[in-house]
């Protein structure tokens, strides 16, 4: 039951409970991470980082390697009706989820780290600070860092705000599909966009965001058909990627929101990633947030000695703000990229094509560095 007395103790080993493992890790803080699953799966998602995640991969010594493997898109194309809108330069690593998660747990393991797979947490006494999972163990410990995704097991034991998803009215198909590709591309048509990227040098991920009153599961597991998805998407378009006709593996997926993202801590638990602020997709951000928020996490447990009061509150100063940003961001992006209206496309068109809109709206948001944020962190 003591075993872990003086460790932190990650519920999940997804993004952001990998990074903060491997933070605390470099900086010589015990801890022990939790993982209901016996193995990572990829469930046919892809993952787009921009330099703001990629700052913190640099800083855990993982960049170089994910780059080799993945793929690393240095321009973005936005089409309507198959015409080119506008285009400009990026740097961003575009990979799968399985690549990610696989690259930071052997990291994680490299520095000594240790994970219990198959342990579901199912019960916490956030004041006693015991956690106890469905096979019937329970650890006393130091700390809890809430990493357990969406549906957070730990946020639905421990908080009555009102979590109760509201679907947001779009609904997201997605595949990895056997195609070379080089750069993201989006299509932005009336009520739909749909984005691709190369995720290593012979496959792309394919992802279609469709505005729609009917609801899809909130699930990463759920799958969806190809006769869905060509009911919603244009047929000249999804010709441009054929060979989605034969996956067997579209998942479609529901985009929900929670009124309360404020709640970053409590007692002695710590909520990170998307445990603490599902994110709308949006503006591909989600997963770097939680890279941001678990090194920023485990940076300030280290530079405030252990000091975890402190670490928390300085953890929610620094985060919510950004966090709230980027929500309402995507949010507004997403409306941006469904219009239906022929004159509001019109408009959004001309903007995108004469303007550096889309670029500015980004800009803010990529140039964040966190190891920079920690620096500007007065110690007591
Ligand atoms: C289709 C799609 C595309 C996306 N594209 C991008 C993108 O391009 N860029 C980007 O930045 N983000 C993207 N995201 C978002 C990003 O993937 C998530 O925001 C990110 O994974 C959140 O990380 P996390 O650590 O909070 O949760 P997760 O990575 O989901 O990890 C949670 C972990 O906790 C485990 N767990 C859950 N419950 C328990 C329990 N009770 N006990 C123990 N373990 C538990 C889970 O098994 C899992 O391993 C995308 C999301 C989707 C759905």
């Amino acid at each position: 039951m003591s075993k872990y007395s003086n460790h932190i103790a990650i519920i999940g080993s997804g993004i952001s409970g990998l990074i903060l493992g491997n933070t605390l890790l470099k900086k010589n803080i015990p801890c022990i991470i939790f993982e209901k699953y016996s193995s990572i799966s990829e469930y046919g998602a892809g993952i787009s980082i921009s330099r703001n995640g990629q700052n913190v991969l640099a800083e855990l010594e993982i960049l170089d390697k994910l780059k080799s493997t993945s793929g690393n898109p240095k321009k973005v194309f936005f089409f309507t009706n198959n015409k080119e809108i506008t285009s400009f330069d990026i740097d961003h690593i575009t990979t799968s989820r399985k690549e990610l998660h696989r690259i930071l747990l052997d990291q994680y393991l490299t520095l000594g780290g240790d994970i219990h797979f198959d342990y579901e947490l199912n019960k916490i006494n956030h004041k006693k600070k015991v956690i106890s999972f469905s096979n019937n163990e329970a650890f006393y410990v130091k700390h809890i860092a809430a990493c357990d995704g969406i549906k957070s097991t730990c946020r639905n034991l421990l908080l009555n705000d009102d979590q109760k998803p509201l679907y947001s009215g779009y609904s997201v198909w997605r595949a990895i599909l056997d195609k070379k590709t080089t750069d993201i591309e989006f299509n932005l048509g009336p009520n739909f966009h749909l984005v691709t990227y190369p995720i290593n040098k012979n496959k792309t991920s394919l992802v279609a965001a469709i505005k729609t009153k009917n609801s899809t599961q909130e699930s990463w597991r759920k799958k969806g058909t190809f006769n869905e998805l060509q009911s919603k998407i244009p047929n000249d378009l999804l010709e441009r990627y054929s060979s989605i006709k034969n996956n067997n593996e579209i998942y479609k997926w529901g985009v929900y929101t929670r009124k309360n993202i404020d709640k970053l801590f409590m007692d002695n638990i710590t909520f990170l990633g998307d445990a603490a602020h599902p994110i709308a997709p949006f503006m591909g951000q989600g997963g770097c947030l939680a890279i941001e928020d678990g090194y920023i996490f485990g940076s300030l447990v280290s530079k405030f000695k252990d000091n975890l009061k402190r670490s928390q509150s300085t953890y929610k100063d620094i985060r919510l703000k950004r966090i709230k940003n980027i929500n309402k961001k995507s949010l507004n992006q997403a409306k941006f990229n469904h219009l239906k209206n022929p004159i509001l496309i019109f408009f959004r068109n001309v903007l995108m094509k004469y303007t550096n809109i889309t670029h500015n709206l980004t800009k803010s948001i990529w140039d964040y560095d966190s190891k920079k944020e920690i620096g500007r962190v007065r110690l007591p």
